[in-house]
Formats: structure tokens, sequence, C-alpha cells
């Protein structure tokens, strides 16, 4: 029996050599030199290549390194294979972080301070301060209730949406999709942090941002697809939005000729908010492997139906 791990766009000799010293009995092999398809049962993985499970007609789980599943569904995955994803308490905190960063910036005009340097230009502008700042969370998920509570606690009115009710001190809970009108019409702050599901892919779009206050400050480190970027742009050009931070694209990286590298209201990074930690999220995948031979709960599966 063997573990294989699949990735695109990252490296995964790291991978490889911290799995193999968690699992000394194991075979842990890089795609494609898999010496027999056969023998896997267990792939890592990161963005795998189309077809990737039809390529292990043996496999049982398909275990994600992100918080994000959306990066395998392109191809079917049969029911009676498990989907697994991270859960880290270093991913969460990462993302308060970035998140916090973000609107720290926009509150103090960081970026406009930036380019008034370049022109030689000393023009005080109004600041925000934490008291008089409300954020509303899209996703009260592992990561997005972290990151509300963590605001709550620094004095921010916060508010949050999801599928279902949360019950958070402090966090003014709303749910479902009758229920996003009112978080995101009186805001200054929307911090999107969702996952990517056939219910949340482009819900960022012109009906969103009509329903936004103006001169809302977006945030999106959920996916690149969940927002409509020709949206966006009219959305800024109309006033509704402000700013937005934007994490993630619906190509990555970004191409050439984008519009967003040049638009002084949008800042990129490049999906860099919250990376995973290869040791501690290591631990997460040699236990769910062995829970796998032990046909033990896996730690962290998803639902399939749900797709998140
Ligand atoms: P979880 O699955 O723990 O949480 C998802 C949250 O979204 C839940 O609160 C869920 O509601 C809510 N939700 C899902 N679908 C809907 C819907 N249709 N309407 C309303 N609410 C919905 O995910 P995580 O918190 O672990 O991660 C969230 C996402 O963050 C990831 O999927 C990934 O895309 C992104 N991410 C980005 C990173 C970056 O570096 N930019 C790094 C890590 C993650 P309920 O609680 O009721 O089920």
């Amino acid at each position: 029996m063997s573990v294989a791990i699949l990735f695109s766009q990252k490296s995964s000799e790291e991978w490889q050599q911290k799995l193999s010293e968690l699992l000394p009995e194991t075979k842990v092999e890089v795609y494609p030199e898999i010496e027999n398809p056969n023998d896997v049962e267990f792939i890592v993985t990161w963005k795998p290549h189309i077809g990737y499970v039809t390529d292990f007609p043996n496999l049982k789980v398909v275990q994600s390194i992100g918080a994000g599943i959306d990066h395998l569904l392109h191809t079917e995955i049969p029911e009676n294979i498990k989907v697994t994803r991270i859960v880290d308490p270093a991913l969460k905190q990462d993302m308060y972080e970035h998140v916090l960063a973000c609107i720290m910036a926009s509150m103090k005009n960081l970026m406009q301070y930036q380019q008034f340097q370049f022109e030689q230009d000393w023009k005080p502008l109004t600041y925000r301060s934490i008291n008089e700042t409300t954020v509303t969370i899209l996703g009260l998920g592992e990561i997005g209730l972290l990151v509300a509570e963590k605001l709550v606690a620094l004095g921010f009115k916060v508010k949050g949406w999801s599928n279902s009710e949360k019950n958070s001190k402090g966090v003014e809970s709303f749910a479902g999709e009758n229920e996003l009108g009112s978080p995101i019409s009186n805001t200054d702050f929307i911090v999107n942090i969702l996952p990517l599901t056939n219910e949340t892919e482009s819900i960022l779009n012109t009906n969103f941002f009509n329903q936004c206050a103006d001169n809302t400050v977006l945030i999106n480190v959920g996916r690149g697809a969940h927002l409509v970027e020709n949206d966006l742009e009219k959305a800024i050009e109309h006033g509704k939005i402000k700013e937005a931070y934007l994490d993630v694209f619906r190509e990555e990286p970004l191409p050439e000729n984008h519009l967003f590298w040049t638009n002084r209201q949008i800042f990129v990074t490049p999906h860099i908010a919250s990376v995973t930690n290869a040791t501690t999220a290591l631990v997460q995948v040699a236990d769910n492997y062995k829970n796998m031979l032990n046909n033990q709960p896996l730690l962290n599966e998803v639902s399939l139906k749900r797709g998140y």
C-alpha cells in the first residue's frame, strides 16, 4: 500500500520527506512517478489533474491540503471515496492577521499615503477608529468564526453570514439567502471567507454590490470565482465599493494584462492570506491515513453533497 502526493503549482519535496518520516512503514510517492497505481488508497493533493480519481483504481481517501476542496471537484468523485481537508489553528490565526492588516491599512489610509508619497503630496485624510467600525464576515466556518471572534475582542462591531445561525458572543448572526441583504447593506467592511460551491459561485456580483452602502470596503480571501470581476470594477466606479483587497482570483497568477493590476482602488496579494503549514498539516494527514487503515472516522471529512 502507498500514499501518493499529487501537487500542481506547489513543491512536493518537503511534504514527501515529512510524511515519510511520520509514516515510516509506508511508501510515499509523488505523481507521476507511481510504481503501482493499484497500491494507492490515499492521496494527498492540491489542484490535481483532471481525471485523477480514475488513475487509482483502489482509491479510498482524497486528502486536500487546503481548507477548501473546490480544487478537487473538476473530476467526479464516487460516493465511496472520502474527501477530507485541513482545519488548523495556524491557518485560522494567519487568516485573522491578514484580514486585520487589510482592515487597519484601509482604516488608516496607508495605501493612499504611499501613493501620495510617490507624488510628494502631504495630504492628511480623515481616519476611522475601531469602535466606530462594522465588519461583516461572509462564512462563519472554522476560519470565519475565529476571525469574527477576534475582531469582536478588539472592539469592532461584527456581523456574520452563514448557512446556519451561529451563537457567538458579540457576533450578530444572519443565515441563509434571505438574510444576506441586511448584514451587507449597513457595514464598513465585507470580508468573504466562504467556500466555493455551486451556491456561492459569483455571489459578489452587481446585485450584491447594489445592496451595499456607498464606500464599503471588500476583502476577498475566499476564492476568485466568488467575485464577478467586471461587476467589481463597476461597483468601484459607482462608489459602492471604496476599495477591494483581493487575495484570490479566477485565474492565478493574475494574468499580465488584467485590469486589477492598475486599478488604484484594488490591492492585489498573491493568494497568501493563509498558507497551509506543512508541519502541522502533515500530522493530520498521517493521522487520517492511520484512521483509514484502522477503519476509524476521518478527521475533517467534508460533505461532497454540500460541497464544503
Ligand atoms: P468551513 O467549511 O469551515 O466554513 C464555511 C462557512 O461558510 C460555514 O460557516 C458555512 O455555513 C458557510 N457557507 C457555506 N455555504 C454557504 C452558503 N451557500 N450560504 C451561506 N453560508 C455558507 O470553511 P473554512 O472556514 O475552513 O474555509 C473557508 C474558505 O476559506 C475555504 O473554503 C477557502 O476557499 C478559503 N481559504 C482561503 C485561504 C487563502 O489563503 N486565501 C486560506 C484558507 C481558506 P455553516 O456554518 O452554516 O455550514
